[in-house]
């Protein structure tokens, strides 16, 4: 039989999107694919019929030794299958690429290399460091902090702590305290500055920034996982301009995947943590009536808009009455079912009350039962005739990102709030896990941005700061704020 082709191929530090077109291409094709624990399994998404074998994790948990993953590839090829070995970012960059092409090549197998993205230029980069700057530094350094120094080891820790670049240490979380401690022995000063970039290119990436003295303690605290890569030199200061920003987003699922897009638009890091979810209301008895009686009806949400026009009676209500919705997110939704409404200069009593001024007297809001009351309020205080029926209550989600965005708060630089409910759920879950004090301090060190006016309230409230508040209550205009805001913090 014909001997089969092992490709050896780079997927990139984790993001799929970070793999090259090459390895795409040659994933669909092959009919067997080895690849390690570290890989997001979305880039094994939309394989055809391939036989996929994890040697990262076997029964047991032990890993493959790299003998048996040598002969899995061997005899593979050897039945005639096309093989691909996908390695976490370029296989020749401490990834034993070179050990299995020679393993192949000794068989007289075929076989190719494809490089990948390495994770020792690519993690820093993704957190804000370029591993050389004109001006700061022009050479680059990478090796392995996993060998015990010694007469064994070809790495000499006195030579490294006299080079002057960057120096970029893999696999170098368990001994990292020892590293940083032979090149600080070895005259390296010790307010050099350090930096870790956990998992770079995951949705968890992380970075903690520090100098040689601190970056020990700094990891442990944030309980730093593998893989990360230890990264030494002034180029890490320039983290401190060139990293995305991480924003917190508490809306409920349905709006996640929008707003999070939008945040990315603007050169922010979206962390997805719902803390809020919808819970559908049944419709009153007297539904008919109400809407009969009114001659103005009152859309404050998106949401309300999805849920109200779920029923055929306020579809067919809709007809006769003069709509209003509280701002332009509410009015496309109307738009996306063919109503038009009118949309208020300003989200506020005043700005709605002028708009209703001598055209309705009998008003009906069709929304949230956690609605705010200040809006009907204010307008029954106007003297106008106000119902109210509540469609869904907004209740507290129990999503597990949210617990892991409030466990790891201390890495968020924006909080966004796009609802009062959003910060009142937020901080039960936290004082409920115990974390309420952590939380605030994260809030007091962070930017806190906020849609509008009844957020604001609330979270003075709470007693948390507000940062930012667009004039418009869109969390487009949110976002807009938030950079704006940033910018004249740099000027
Ligand atoms: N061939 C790989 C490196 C394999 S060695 C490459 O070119 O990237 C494994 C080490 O790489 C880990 O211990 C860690 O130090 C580093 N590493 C791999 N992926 C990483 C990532 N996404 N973020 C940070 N470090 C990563």
């Amino acid at each position: 039989m014909a001997k089969g082709k092992v490709y050896l191929v780079g997927a990139g530090p984790g993001d799929p999107e970070l793999m090259t077109l090459k390895a795409k291409r040659l994933l669909l094709e092959a009919d067997v694919v080895l690849f390690d624990r570290l890989l997001s399994p979305d880039m094994l998404k939309d394989l055809k019929d391939a036989e996929l074998i994890d040697v990262g994790k076997t029964a047991g948990n032990h890993k493959l030794t790299q003998e048996k993953i040598n002969q899995l590839l061997i005899s593979k090829a050897e039945e005639g299958k096309v093989v691909v070995r996908l390695k976490g970012g370029d296989p020749y960059v401490f990834g034993r690429g070179g050990e299995e092409a020679l393993a192949l090549l000794e068989k007289g197998i075929p076989f190719e290399v494809v490089p990948g993205v390495t994770s020792a230029i690519a993690a820093p980069e993704l957190a804000g460091i370029p591993v050389t700057h004109r001006g700061v530094t022009s050479a680059l350094t990478i090796i392995t902090g996993h060998e015990e120094p010694g007469k064994d080891s070809p790495l000499d820790w006195n030579i490294l702590a006299k080079l002057n670049g960057t120096l970029v240490v893999l696999m170098g979380v368990s001994r990292l305290e020892k590293n940083v401690d032979a090149l600080v022995s070895g005259g390296k000063p010790a307010q050099t500055p350090a930096a870790i970039v956990e998992k770079g290119g995951w949705p968890e990436q992380r970075l903690i920034a520090g100098t040689l003295e601190d970056i020990a303690f700094k990891a442990k605290e944030a309980q730093i996982e593998p893989p990360a890569i230890l990264v030494v030199g002034d180029v890490v200061n320039l983290a401190k301009k060139l990293a995305r920003k991480k924003i917190a987003i508490f809306r409920p699922e349905n709006q996640l995947q929008e707003s999070s897009e939008l945040a990315r638009q603007y050169g922010l890091e979206p962390i997805c943590a719902p803390s809020i979810s919808l819970e559908k209301r049944s419709m009153p008895d007297d539904l008919e009536p109400r809407l009969e009686r009114a001659k103005c009806i009152v859309f404050t949400s998106a949401n309300g808009v999805e849920i109200a026009l779920q029923n055929e009676m306020i579809r067919s209500g809709l007809k006769d009455k003069i709509i209003f919705s509280i701002g332009p997110k509410t009015m496309r939704a109307l738009e996306k079912h063919g109503i038009s409404s009118e949309v208020p200069d300003e989200y506020s009593s005043e700005g709605l009350e002028k708009l209703l001024r001598n055209r309705c007297d009998n008003v009906l809001f069709l929304r949230s039962a956690q609605g705010s009351q200040y809006l009907s309020d204010d307008l029954r205080k106007a003297g106008l005739i106000i119902d109210d029926i509540p469609l869904y209550d907004v209740i507290g989600s129990d999503d597990p990102r949210l617990d892991h965005l409030i466990g790891r708060a201390s890495t968020i630089d924006i909080f966004a709030f796009t609802s009062s409910s959003t910060a009142r759920y937020l901080l039960k879950r936290a004082s409920e896990l115990g974390l309420e004090k952590e939380l605030r301090k994260a809030l007091t060190r962070a930017k806190v941005a906020v849609i509008g006016k009844p957020t604001a309230a609330e979270l003075e409230r709470l007693g948390i700061r507000v940062d930012v508040m667009p004039e418009q209550f869109t969390f487009e205009a949110l976002l807009q704020s938030v950079q704006q805001d940033d910018f004249q913090r740099s000027e």
